[in-house]
Protein backbone atom coordinates (compact mmCIF):
# COMPACT_ATOMS: atom_id res chain seq x y z
CA UNK A 1 0.00 0.00 0.00
CA UNK A 2 1.36 3.47 -0.94
CA UNK A 3 0.60 6.21 1.48
CA UNK A 4 0.68 9.55 -0.85
CA UNK A 5 0.18 12.74 0.12
CA UNK A 6 0.92 15.13 -2.61
CA UNK A 7 -1.79 15.62 -5.13
CA UNK A 8 0.68 15.18 -8.72
CA UNK A 9 2.50 11.95 -7.06
CA UNK A 10 -1.58 10.92 -6.69
CA UNK A 11 -2.26 11.86 -10.41
CA UNK A 12 0.64 9.94 -11.52
CA UNK A 13 -0.09 6.95 -10.07
CA UNK A 14 -3.64 7.46 -11.12
CA UNK A 15 -2.23 7.37 -14.37
CA UNK A 16 -0.21 4.70 -14.22
CA UNK A 17 -2.85 1.94 -12.97
CA UNK A 18 -5.37 3.95 -15.37
CA UNK A 19 -2.22 3.09 -18.52
CA UNK A 20 -2.75 -0.80 -17.18
CA UNK A 21 -5.79 -1.13 -17.47
CA UNK A 22 -7.13 -1.86 -14.17
CA UNK A 23 -10.22 -0.46 -12.85
CA UNK A 24 -10.27 1.85 -10.11
CA UNK A 25 -12.01 2.51 -7.10
CA UNK A 26 -11.64 5.64 -4.83
CA UNK A 27 -13.19 5.56 -1.25
CA UNK A 28 -13.22 9.00 0.06
CA UNK A 29 -13.23 9.07 3.45
CA UNK A 30 -12.33 11.53 6.62
CA UNK A 31 -10.65 9.15 8.55
CA UNK A 32 -11.18 7.21 11.96
CA UNK A 33 -11.69 4.69 10.16
CA UNK A 34 -14.36 2.35 11.10
CA UNK A 35 -16.94 -0.93 9.81
CA UNK A 36 -19.10 1.52 7.95
CA UNK A 37 -15.62 2.64 5.69
CA UNK A 38 -14.76 -0.79 6.20
CA UNK A 39 -17.41 -1.86 4.08
CA UNK A 40 -17.09 0.18 1.13
CA UNK A 41 -13.52 -0.60 1.13
CA UNK A 42 -14.71 -4.26 0.43
CA UNK A 43 -16.90 -3.44 -2.14
CA UNK A 44 -14.47 -1.45 -4.16
CA UNK A 45 -11.89 -4.29 -3.43
CA UNK A 46 -15.09 -6.60 -4.49
CA UNK A 47 -15.50 -4.51 -7.67
CA UNK A 48 -11.95 -2.80 -8.51
CA UNK A 49 -9.05 -4.31 -9.55
CA UNK A 50 -7.07 -1.36 -7.78
CA UNK A 51 -8.61 0.82 -4.88
CA UNK A 52 -7.34 4.03 -3.14
CA UNK A 53 -9.11 5.40 -0.09
CA UNK A 54 -8.87 8.87 0.89
CA UNK A 55 -8.50 10.57 4.20
CA UNK A 56 -9.32 14.23 4.64
CA UNK A 57 -11.03 16.15 7.27
CA UNK A 58 -12.10 18.36 4.74
CA UNK A 59 -12.10 22.07 6.44
CA UNK A 60 -14.36 23.30 3.84
CA UNK A 61 -17.06 21.54 4.91
CA UNK A 62 -17.22 22.49 8.21
CA UNK A 63 -19.09 25.53 9.26
CA UNK A 64 -17.84 28.06 11.95
CA UNK A 65 -18.33 26.66 15.49
CA UNK A 66 -18.67 23.17 14.17
CA UNK A 67 -16.28 20.22 15.21
CA UNK A 68 -13.49 20.82 12.77
CA UNK A 69 -10.78 21.20 15.31
CA UNK A 70 -11.33 18.29 17.42
CA UNK A 71 -12.65 15.79 14.42
CA UNK A 72 -10.84 12.67 15.51
CA UNK A 73 -7.44 12.24 13.32
CA UNK A 74 -5.89 9.08 13.52
CA UNK A 75 -3.92 8.64 10.96
CA UNK A 76 -1.15 5.89 12.09
CA UNK A 77 -4.12 3.78 12.96
CA UNK A 78 -6.39 3.95 9.71
CA UNK A 79 -3.19 3.16 7.90
CA UNK A 80 -2.36 0.26 9.92
CA UNK A 81 -6.13 -0.82 9.37
CA UNK A 82 -5.83 -0.23 6.14
CA UNK A 83 -2.54 -2.40 5.03
CA UNK A 84 -5.13 -5.62 6.59
CA UNK A 85 -7.49 -4.53 2.99
CA UNK A 86 -4.46 -4.69 0.50
CA UNK A 87 -5.43 -1.38 -0.77
CA UNK A 88 -3.39 0.46 -3.45
CA UNK A 89 -3.03 3.73 -2.05
CA UNK A 90 -3.91 5.90 0.77
CA UNK A 91 -4.26 9.29 -0.19
CA UNK A 92 -4.35 11.58 2.40
CA UNK A 93 -3.14 15.35 1.69
CA UNK A 94 -2.73 18.10 4.57
CA UNK A 95 -5.33 20.63 3.98
CA UNK A 96 -2.65 23.17 2.50
CA UNK A 97 -2.49 20.70 -0.09
CA UNK A 98 -5.59 20.48 -0.70
CA UNK A 99 -6.14 24.41 -0.43
CA UNK A 100 -3.16 26.61 -1.51
CA UNK A 101 -3.73 29.97 0.25
CA UNK A 102 -4.70 30.77 -3.99
CA UNK A 103 -7.76 28.45 -3.55
CA UNK A 104 -10.75 30.57 -4.61
CA UNK A 105 -13.29 28.22 -6.47
CA UNK A 106 -16.08 26.26 -5.29
CA UNK A 107 -19.23 23.62 -6.49
CA UNK A 108 -22.18 25.02 -6.07
CA UNK A 109 -24.91 22.27 -5.68
CA UNK A 110 -28.24 22.69 -6.16
CA UNK A 111 -31.90 22.47 -4.27
CA UNK A 112 -30.98 19.12 -3.26
CA UNK A 113 -28.45 20.39 -0.90
CA UNK A 114 -30.62 22.98 0.58
CA UNK A 115 -32.75 21.48 2.63
CA UNK A 116 -31.97 18.70 5.73
CA UNK A 117 -28.25 19.04 6.45
CA UNK A 118 -28.00 22.39 4.11
CA UNK A 119 -30.16 24.07 6.10
CA UNK A 120 -28.57 23.22 9.15
CA UNK A 121 -25.18 23.33 7.91
CA UNK A 122 -25.17 26.27 5.36
CA UNK A 123 -22.25 25.90 3.00
CA UNK A 124 -21.36 22.20 4.09
CA UNK A 125 -22.19 20.60 0.62
CA UNK A 126 -20.43 23.36 -0.87
CA UNK A 127 -17.75 22.06 0.59
CA UNK A 128 -18.52 18.59 -0.19
CA UNK A 129 -18.76 18.79 -3.54
CA UNK A 130 -16.06 20.95 -3.84
CA UNK A 131 -13.38 18.41 -2.21
CA UNK A 132 -15.41 15.46 -4.03
CA UNK A 133 -14.86 17.03 -7.14
CA UNK A 134 -11.41 17.74 -6.88
CA UNK A 135 -10.97 13.99 -5.49
CA UNK A 136 -11.86 12.92 -8.36
CA UNK A 137 -9.92 14.93 -10.84
CA UNK A 138 -6.85 13.81 -8.63
CA UNK A 139 -7.70 10.30 -8.95
CA UNK A 140 -9.82 10.03 -11.90
CA UNK A 141 -11.62 6.81 -10.25
CA UNK A 142 -14.40 4.33 -12.52
CA UNK A 143 -16.48 3.80 -9.15
CA UNK A 144 -16.43 5.92 -5.78
CA UNK A 145 -18.27 4.52 -3.02
CA UNK A 146 -20.14 5.82 -0.46
CA UNK A 147 -22.25 5.04 2.49
CA UNK A 148 -26.39 5.25 2.80
CA UNK A 149 -25.54 6.75 6.09
CA UNK A 150 -25.08 9.96 4.83
CA UNK A 151 -27.74 9.73 2.03
CA UNK A 152 -28.62 13.19 1.17
CA UNK A 153 -24.89 13.44 0.62
CA UNK A 154 -24.52 10.63 -1.66
CA UNK A 155 -27.57 12.23 -3.86
CA UNK A 156 -25.84 15.71 -3.69
CA UNK A 157 -22.74 13.68 -5.17
CA UNK A 158 -24.53 11.78 -7.48
CA UNK A 159 -26.31 14.88 -8.88
CA UNK A 160 -23.19 16.59 -9.18
CA UNK A 161 -21.45 13.77 -11.03
CA UNK A 162 -24.83 13.37 -13.73
CA UNK A 163 -24.33 17.50 -13.96
CA UNK A 164 -21.13 18.32 -14.34
CA UNK A 165 -20.54 14.91 -16.72
CA UNK A 166 -17.46 14.19 -14.49
CA UNK A 167 -17.79 10.05 -15.81
CA UNK A 168 -17.47 8.19 -12.28
CA UNK A 169 -19.97 5.76 -11.34
CA UNK A 170 -21.72 6.41 -7.94
CA UNK A 171 -22.13 2.97 -5.43
CA UNK A 172 -24.10 3.63 -2.79
CA UNK A 173 -23.71 1.01 0.07
CA UNK A 174 -26.01 0.22 3.17
CA UNK A 175 -25.25 1.38 6.54
CA UNK A 176 -23.60 -0.14 8.67
CA UNK A 177 -25.00 -0.36 12.51
CA UNK A 178 -23.15 -1.74 15.97
CA UNK A 179 -25.24 -4.78 17.60
CA UNK A 180 -27.84 -2.25 19.24
CA UNK A 181 -28.66 -0.56 16.11
CA UNK A 182 -26.46 2.75 16.49
CA UNK A 183 -25.10 3.72 13.07
CA UNK A 184 -21.12 3.38 13.11
CA UNK A 185 -19.62 7.19 12.96
CA UNK A 186 -16.29 9.11 13.14
CA UNK A 187 -17.82 11.38 15.88
CA UNK A 188 -18.66 8.61 18.69
CA UNK A 189 -15.32 9.27 19.66
CA UNK A 190 -16.29 12.27 21.62
CA UNK A 191 -19.70 10.65 22.88
CA UNK A 192 -19.63 9.49 26.60
CA UNK A 193 -20.73 6.03 27.77
CA UNK A 194 -24.12 7.52 28.65
CA UNK A 195 -24.16 10.06 24.99
CA UNK A 196 -23.60 6.46 23.41
CA UNK A 197 -26.98 5.16 25.16
CA UNK A 198 -28.88 7.84 24.52
CA UNK A 199 -27.59 7.80 20.74
CA UNK A 200 -29.67 4.82 20.69
CA UNK A 201 -32.35 6.66 20.53
CA UNK A 202 -32.36 7.83 16.75
CA UNK A 203 -32.19 4.24 15.11
CA UNK A 204 -34.97 3.18 17.79
CA UNK A 205 -37.08 6.10 16.61
CA UNK A 206 -36.80 5.32 12.95
CA UNK A 207 -37.23 1.60 13.58
CA UNK A 208 -40.85 2.39 15.50
CA UNK A 209 -41.69 4.32 12.29
CA UNK A 210 -40.95 0.93 10.24
CA UNK A 211 -42.94 -1.23 12.34
CA UNK A 212 -45.95 1.46 12.12
CA UNK A 213 -45.10 1.44 8.25
CA UNK A 214 -45.32 -2.06 8.20
CA UNK A 215 -48.55 -2.54 10.55
CA UNK A 216 -50.05 -0.52 7.23
CA UNK A 217 -49.63 2.58 8.30
CA UNK A 218 -48.78 5.40 5.16
CA UNK A 219 -49.49 8.78 6.53
CA UNK A 220 -46.41 10.58 6.55
CA UNK A 221 -47.54 13.18 9.16
CA UNK A 222 -48.68 9.73 11.64
CA UNK A 223 -45.45 8.36 10.99
CA UNK A 224 -43.15 11.57 12.03
CA UNK A 225 -45.41 12.17 15.12
CA UNK A 226 -44.04 8.93 16.50
CA UNK A 227 -40.49 9.41 15.41
CA UNK A 228 -41.02 12.55 17.30
CA UNK A 229 -42.67 11.01 20.17
CA UNK A 230 -39.48 8.54 20.71
CA UNK A 231 -36.97 11.07 19.93
CA UNK A 232 -38.39 13.45 22.92
CA UNK A 233 -38.25 10.52 25.04
CA UNK A 234 -34.67 10.97 25.45
CA UNK A 235 -33.59 14.39 27.42
CA UNK A 236 -30.22 13.74 26.54
CA UNK A 237 -31.12 13.96 22.62
CA UNK A 238 -32.15 17.69 20.60
CA UNK A 239 -33.67 17.53 17.51
CA UNK A 240 -32.09 18.76 14.50
CA UNK A 241 -34.38 17.56 11.98
CA UNK A 242 -36.86 14.56 10.61
CA UNK A 243 -37.85 14.24 7.53
CA UNK A 244 -39.73 11.70 5.03
CA UNK A 245 -38.88 12.52 1.57
CA UNK A 246 -38.90 11.65 -1.58
CA UNK A 247 -35.54 9.53 -2.13
CA UNK A 248 -34.50 11.58 -5.09
CA UNK A 249 -36.09 14.87 -4.77
CA UNK A 250 -35.64 14.91 -1.10
CA UNK A 251 -39.36 16.81 -0.71
CA UNK A 252 -41.32 16.00 2.05
CA UNK A 253 -44.07 13.53 0.81
CA UNK A 254 -47.67 13.13 2.09
CA UNK A 255 -47.85 9.34 1.75
CA UNK A 256 -45.09 7.01 2.33
CA UNK A 257 -44.38 4.67 0.01
CA UNK A 258 -41.42 2.48 -0.95
CA UNK A 259 -38.24 3.73 -1.15
CA UNK A 260 -39.11 6.63 0.50
CA UNK A 261 -36.57 8.02 2.72
CA UNK A 262 -37.09 8.83 7.01
CA UNK A 263 -34.04 10.92 7.96
CA UNK A 264 -33.34 12.17 11.18
CA UNK A 265 -30.63 14.61 12.84
CA UNK A 266 -30.00 15.48 16.35
CA UNK A 267 -27.54 16.54 18.88
CA UNK A 268 -26.77 13.99 21.89
CA UNK A 269 -24.15 15.72 24.22
CA UNK A 270 -21.58 17.68 22.47
CA UNK A 271 -21.69 15.41 19.00
CA UNK A 272 -24.19 15.80 16.09
CA UNK A 273 -25.65 12.77 14.21
CA UNK A 274 -27.72 11.61 11.92
CA UNK A 275 -29.30 8.26 10.67
CA UNK A 276 -32.04 7.63 8.22
CA UNK A 277 -34.22 4.28 6.81
CA UNK A 278 -35.76 3.74 3.79
CA UNK A 279 -39.25 2.07 3.73
CA UNK A 280 -40.12 -1.07 1.97
CA UNK A 281 -42.13 -4.36 2.27
CA UNK A 282 -40.56 -6.28 5.52
CA UNK A 283 -38.09 -8.49 4.98
CA UNK A 284 -36.24 -6.38 2.19
CA UNK A 285 -32.50 -6.63 2.13
CA UNK A 286 -30.92 -2.99 2.81
CA UNK A 287 -29.13 -3.12 -0.92
CA UNK A 288 -32.24 -3.58 -2.63
CA UNK A 289 -33.79 -0.83 -0.18
CA UNK A 290 -31.74 0.98 -1.85
CA UNK A 291 -32.47 0.10 -5.35
CA UNK A 292 -36.38 1.08 -4.63
CA UNK A 293 -34.49 4.34 -3.27
CA UNK A 294 -32.37 5.29 -5.68
CA UNK A 295 -34.63 4.26 -8.95
CA UNK A 296 -37.78 6.14 -7.99
CA UNK A 297 -39.51 7.46 -10.86
CA UNK A 298 -40.15 7.07 -14.19
CA UNK A 299 -37.98 4.63 -15.48
CA UNK A 300 -37.45 6.35 -18.83
CA UNK A 301 -35.79 9.10 -16.52
CA UNK A 302 -32.07 8.80 -17.40
CA UNK A 303 -31.29 11.36 -15.14
CA UNK A 304 -32.43 9.63 -12.53
CA UNK A 305 -30.32 6.06 -12.85
CA UNK A 306 -26.58 5.73 -12.51
CA UNK A 307 -25.91 2.72 -15.06
CA UNK A 308 -23.77 0.17 -12.89
CA UNK A 309 -25.06 0.80 -9.32
CA UNK A 310 -27.97 -0.99 -10.60
CA UNK A 311 -26.49 -3.58 -12.39
CA UNK A 312 -24.81 -3.77 -8.94
CA UNK A 313 -27.59 -4.62 -6.63
CA UNK A 314 -29.22 -6.40 -9.23
CA UNK A 315 -26.26 -8.53 -9.40
CA UNK A 316 -26.57 -8.82 -5.41
CA UNK A 317 -30.47 -10.12 -5.71
CA UNK A 318 -29.45 -12.80 -7.80
CA UNK A 319 -26.73 -13.95 -5.69
CA UNK A 320 -28.98 -14.04 -3.03
CA UNK A 321 -31.62 -15.62 -4.33
CA UNK A 322 -31.44 -18.96 -2.29
CA UNK A 323 -34.11 -20.81 -4.47
CA UNK A 324 -31.60 -20.53 -7.40
CA UNK A 325 -28.37 -21.27 -5.07
CA UNK A 326 -30.22 -24.30 -4.78
CA UNK A 327 -29.82 -25.81 -8.56
CA UNK A 328 -26.50 -26.73 -9.30
CA UNK A 329 -25.10 -25.50 -12.49
CA UNK A 330 -25.14 -21.69 -13.86
CA UNK A 331 -24.75 -21.16 -17.21
CA UNK A 332 -24.71 -17.76 -18.03
CA UNK A 333 -22.75 -16.06 -15.18
CA UNK A 334 -25.25 -12.94 -13.94
CA UNK A 335 -22.29 -11.71 -11.90
CA UNK A 336 -19.96 -11.93 -15.10
CA UNK A 337 -22.58 -10.10 -17.24
CA UNK A 338 -23.91 -7.27 -14.90
CA UNK A 339 -20.38 -5.91 -13.60
CA UNK A 340 -18.08 -7.11 -16.67
CA UNK A 341 -20.28 -7.00 -19.99
CA UNK A 342 -23.09 -4.54 -19.09
CA UNK A 343 -20.33 -2.27 -17.82
CA UNK A 344 -17.73 -2.60 -20.65
CA UNK A 345 -20.53 -2.70 -23.80
CA UNK A 346 -23.05 -0.51 -22.95
CA UNK A 347 -21.55 2.25 -20.88
CA UNK A 348 -24.82 4.23 -22.20
CA UNK A 349 -27.72 2.21 -20.99
CA UNK A 350 -30.28 4.46 -23.52
CA UNK A 351 -29.72 3.63 -26.27
CA UNK A 352 -30.87 -0.27 -26.62
CA UNK A 353 -33.96 -0.72 -27.92
CA UNK A 354 -34.08 -4.16 -28.70
CA UNK A 355 -33.69 -7.30 -26.07
CA UNK A 356 -32.84 -10.54 -27.67
CA UNK A 357 -33.68 -13.25 -25.42
CA UNK A 358 -32.67 -17.01 -25.67
CA UNK A 359 -32.96 -19.57 -23.18
CA UNK A 360 -30.83 -21.87 -23.89
CA UNK A 361 -28.74 -19.90 -26.08
CA UNK A 362 -25.72 -20.04 -26.79
CA UNK A 363 -25.02 -23.63 -26.50
CA UNK A 364 -22.17 -23.39 -25.22
CA UNK A 365 -20.46 -20.62 -22.49
CA UNK A 366 -17.59 -20.09 -24.74
CA UNK A 367 -19.53 -18.90 -27.18
CA UNK A 368 -21.21 -16.08 -25.24
CA UNK A 369 -21.98 -13.06 -27.31
CA UNK A 370 -19.96 -10.93 -25.23
CA UNK A 371 -17.50 -12.71 -23.72
CA UNK A 372 -15.02 -12.59 -26.39
CA UNK A 373 -16.18 -10.22 -28.81
CA UNK A 374 -13.31 -10.38 -31.24
CA UNK A 375 -13.94 -13.97 -31.63
CA UNK A 376 -17.38 -15.21 -34.27
CA UNK A 377 -18.89 -18.21 -33.51
CA UNK A 378 -21.90 -19.71 -34.90
CA UNK A 379 -24.19 -18.77 -32.69
CA UNK A 380 -23.31 -15.54 -32.61
CA UNK A 381 -23.13 -14.94 -36.40
CA UNK A 382 -26.26 -16.44 -36.56
CA UNK A 383 -27.87 -13.88 -34.82
CA UNK A 384 -25.98 -11.50 -36.14
CA UNK A 385 -27.76 -12.37 -39.49
CA UNK A 386 -31.00 -12.70 -38.18
CA UNK A 387 -31.66 -9.13 -36.58
CA UNK A 388 -29.00 -7.95 -39.45
CA UNK A 389 -25.81 -6.46 -37.71
CA UNK A 390 -22.64 -7.33 -38.95
CA UNK A 391 -20.77 -7.49 -35.61
CA UNK A 392 -20.68 -7.16 -31.61
CA UNK A 393 -20.05 -3.70 -32.32
CA UNK A 394 -23.29 -3.08 -34.74
CA UNK A 395 -25.24 -5.05 -32.51
CA UNK A 396 -24.39 -3.35 -29.08
CA UNK A 397 -25.45 -0.11 -30.38
CA UNK A 398 -29.20 -1.10 -30.26
CA UNK A 399 -29.54 -4.79 -28.83
CA UNK A 400 -28.70 -6.65 -26.10
CA UNK A 401 -28.92 -10.19 -25.82
CA UNK A 402 -29.70 -11.98 -22.72
CA UNK A 403 -30.95 -15.27 -21.27
CA UNK A 404 -34.67 -16.35 -20.42
CA UNK A 405 -33.44 -18.01 -17.31
CA UNK A 406 -30.00 -16.29 -16.68
CA UNK A 407 -29.13 -16.96 -13.33
CA UNK A 408 -30.48 -20.76 -13.71
CA UNK A 409 -28.83 -23.89 -14.70
CA UNK A 410 -30.54 -25.96 -17.15
CA UNK A 411 -31.50 -28.82 -15.56
CA UNK A 412 -33.94 -31.07 -17.21
CA UNK A 413 -36.20 -29.63 -14.30
CA UNK A 414 -36.38 -26.62 -12.78
CA UNK A 415 -38.86 -25.70 -10.14
CA UNK A 416 -41.64 -23.22 -10.98
CA UNK A 417 -40.47 -20.94 -8.28
CA UNK A 418 -36.95 -20.92 -8.86
CA UNK A 419 -38.29 -19.84 -13.01
CA UNK A 420 -40.21 -17.01 -11.46
CA UNK A 421 -37.80 -15.37 -9.36
CA UNK A 422 -35.19 -16.27 -12.73
CA UNK A 423 -37.82 -13.54 -14.38
CA UNK A 424 -37.77 -11.64 -11.79
CA UNK A 425 -34.55 -10.96 -12.66
CA UNK A 426 -34.71 -10.83 -16.27
CA UNK A 427 -37.23 -8.16 -15.63
CA UNK A 428 -34.98 -5.98 -13.61
CA UNK A 429 -31.98 -6.42 -15.97
CA UNK A 430 -34.65 -5.34 -18.68
CA UNK A 431 -35.66 -2.10 -16.72
CA UNK A 432 -31.67 -1.43 -16.50
CA UNK A 433 -32.25 -0.53 -20.07
CA UNK A 434 -34.82 2.41 -20.29
CA UNK A 435 -35.36 2.97 -23.89
CA UNK A 436 -36.25 -0.84 -24.62
CA UNK A 437 -39.55 -1.32 -27.29
CA UNK A 438 -39.09 -4.33 -28.69
CA UNK A 439 -38.61 -8.39 -28.06
CA UNK A 440 -37.01 -10.64 -29.94
CA UNK A 441 -37.43 -14.62 -28.47
CA UNK A 442 -35.58 -17.11 -29.54
CA UNK A 443 -36.99 -20.34 -29.87
CA UNK A 444 -39.37 -22.40 -27.94
CA UNK A 445 -38.07 -22.37 -24.18
CA UNK A 446 -37.78 -18.60 -24.51
CA UNK A 447 -41.30 -18.20 -25.79
CA UNK A 448 -42.88 -20.43 -23.36
CA UNK A 449 -41.00 -18.53 -20.50
CA UNK A 450 -41.84 -15.30 -22.13
CA UNK A 451 -45.72 -15.92 -22.93
CA UNK A 452 -46.13 -17.34 -18.96
CA UNK A 453 -43.74 -15.42 -16.89
CA UNK A 454 -43.47 -11.83 -19.28
CA UNK A 455 -46.74 -11.67 -20.27
CA UNK A 456 -48.88 -13.68 -18.19
CA UNK A 457 -50.04 -15.95 -19.79
CA UNK A 458 -51.89 -19.45 -18.67
CA UNK A 459 -50.07 -22.45 -20.62
CA UNK A 460 -51.40 -24.04 -22.97
CA UNK A 461 -53.19 -21.08 -23.70
CA UNK A 462 -51.36 -19.72 -26.23
CA UNK A 463 -50.49 -21.57 -29.70
CA UNK A 464 -47.36 -23.60 -30.10
CA UNK A 465 -44.77 -21.69 -31.54
CA UNK A 466 -43.67 -24.05 -34.35
CA UNK A 467 -47.42 -23.54 -35.37
CA UNK A 468 -47.33 -19.81 -34.90
CA UNK A 469 -43.90 -19.63 -37.05
CA UNK A 470 -45.16 -21.95 -39.77
CA UNK A 471 -46.22 -18.98 -42.26
CA UNK A 472 -43.76 -16.98 -42.38
CA UNK A 473 -40.79 -18.04 -40.13
CA UNK A 474 -41.49 -15.36 -37.53
CA UNK A 475 -44.75 -13.53 -35.95
CA UNK A 476 -44.93 -10.79 -34.16
CA UNK A 477 -47.59 -8.94 -31.80
CA UNK A 478 -47.73 -5.61 -30.31
CA UNK A 479 -48.47 -5.88 -26.53
CA UNK A 480 -48.64 -4.90 -22.85
CA UNK A 481 -45.98 -6.58 -20.86
CA UNK A 482 -47.20 -6.45 -17.01
CA UNK A 483 -43.82 -7.68 -16.07
CA UNK A 484 -42.10 -4.33 -16.80
CA UNK A 485 -44.67 -1.64 -15.84
CA UNK A 486 -47.16 -2.52 -18.90
CA UNK A 487 -45.20 -1.06 -21.21
CA UNK A 488 -46.01 -1.28 -24.50
CA UNK A 489 -43.82 -3.59 -27.19
CA UNK A 490 -43.39 -5.11 -30.01
CA UNK A 491 -42.28 -8.99 -29.06
CA UNK A 492 -41.08 -10.73 -32.36
CA UNK A 493 -40.58 -14.76 -32.08
CA UNK A 494 -38.31 -16.57 -34.13
CA UNK A 495 -36.72 -20.06 -34.41
CA UNK A 496 -33.75 -20.53 -32.26
CA UNK A 497 -30.47 -19.44 -34.42
CA UNK A 498 -28.93 -23.07 -33.79
CA UNK A 499 -32.06 -24.98 -34.58
CA UNK A 500 -30.55 -26.46 -37.58
CA UNK A 501 -33.52 -27.86 -39.87
CA UNK A 502 -35.61 -24.44 -39.21
CA UNK A 503 -34.36 -21.14 -39.70
CA UNK A 504 -36.35 -17.31 -39.40
CA UNK A 505 -35.55 -14.80 -42.05
CA UNK A 506 -33.34 -11.89 -41.08
CA UNK A 507 -35.89 -9.69 -39.11
CA UNK A 508 -33.29 -6.48 -38.95
CA UNK A 509 -35.21 -4.38 -41.32
CA UNK A 510 -38.67 -4.80 -39.02
CA UNK A 511 -36.61 -3.69 -35.53
CA UNK A 512 -35.96 -0.03 -36.29
P1 LIG B 1 -16.82 10.08 6.63
O1 LIG B 1 -15.44 9.62 6.95
O2 LIG B 1 -17.72 10.15 7.81
O3 LIG B 1 -16.86 11.29 5.75
O4 LIG B 1 -17.45 8.91 5.74
C1 LIG B 1 -16.83 8.45 4.59
C2 LIG B 1 -17.79 7.56 3.85
O5 LIG B 1 -18.17 6.48 4.68
C3 LIG B 1 -19.08 8.29 3.47
O6 LIG B 1 -19.49 7.88 2.18
C4 LIG B 1 -20.05 7.80 4.51
O7 LIG B 1 -21.39 7.81 4.07
C5 LIG B 1 -19.57 6.41 4.75
N1 LIG B 1 -20.02 5.96 6.07
C6 LIG B 1 -19.84 6.59 7.25
N2 LIG B 1 -20.44 5.90 8.24
C7 LIG B 1 -21.00 4.82 7.67
C8 LIG B 1 -21.78 3.73 8.16
N3 LIG B 1 -22.08 3.60 9.43
N4 LIG B 1 -22.21 2.81 7.25
C9 LIG B 1 -21.91 2.93 5.94
N5 LIG B 1 -21.18 3.92 5.43
C10 LIG B 1 -20.74 4.86 6.28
Amino acid sequence: MRLVSNIVEMQTLARQIRATGKSLGLVPTMGALHDGHFSLIRQAKGQCDTVVVSIFVNPTQFGPGEDFDRYPRHLEKDLEALRAYKIDAAFAPSASEMYPESFQTFVEPGPQAASLEGACRPGHFRGVATVVTKLFNVVRPDVVYFGQKDFQQALVVRRLVLDLNLGVRIVICPTVRDADGLAKSSRHAYMSEEDRRAALVLSRSLRRAEELAFKGESRASELLEEIRKVLESEPRARVDYLAIVHPIRLEPVDRVTSGCVALVAARVGSARLIDNLIFGPPGTSPEMLLQMALTAGPIADAGARIPGLETETLRLKIENCRDCAAIASIRLPPREFLTQYVKRDYPDLNVVRVVVIGRDAPPSLDNFLYRDPGRSNRFAALVYDLVGVQDLEEFKRRFVMTHAIRCHATETHVPEKALAYCAQHLCAELKLFPNIGTLVILGDDAYVQCQTLLLGRSPGKFKPLLELLREQGWAREDVRVPRLGDRMMRVFYCYHPTMDYMRSPCIGAMLD
